[in-house]
């Protein structure tokens, strides 16, 4: 089990599913969100997930199918929850322990402003890829 926590510590999140495999995400809305690319880890789904302090928790639907939650005390970004599977994505610098932590893939690449560039070998997918992707993995009947 890992433990992720805010900046000022009202808000701590255990997670028992932790994946090592950082992914940066440059769309609009994540840079928009958090000044920056946003760089998460998944955590499975929220049965594996356990946020302690949820009163401070405040959350933002941003789509149909996504919402962010964040410390309403201290502003830290908390997760990105896909609503439609119950999936959580957590920063990654939420957790102390970050040994294990590797930057794998990049997604919205087309979406990345030109000012910075990871040095990184990384999988790199464009919005385009990502949706092929959905397509295949949520409307694709024969698969
Ligand atoms: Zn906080
Ligand atoms: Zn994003």
């Amino acid at each position: 089990m890992k433990t992720a926590k805010c900046l000022c510590g009202k808000v701590s999140i255990e997670v028992t599913e932790f994946h090592s495999e950082v992914g940066a995400c440059h769309c609009s809305m994540c840079r928009r969100w958090g000044s920056g690319p946003l760089l998460t880890v998944e955590a499975g789904s929220g049965e594996s997930v356990t946020i302690n302090g949820e009163d401070f928790v405040s959350r933002y639907r941003s789509s149909e199918w996504a919402e962010r939650g964040f410390c309403s005390n201290c502003g830290s970004n908390l997760f990105y929850h896909l609503v439609v599977n119950d999936s959580y994505n957590i920063p990654i610098d939420l957790f102390e322990d970050q040994a294990e932590a590797t930057l794998e893939v990049e997604v919205y690449y087309d979406q990345k402003p030109a000012y910075y560039e990871f040095a990184n070998e990384t999988k790199k997918l464009t919005e385009a890829d990502i949706m092929k992707m959905v397509q295949q993995q949520f409307f694709d009947e024969s698969k």
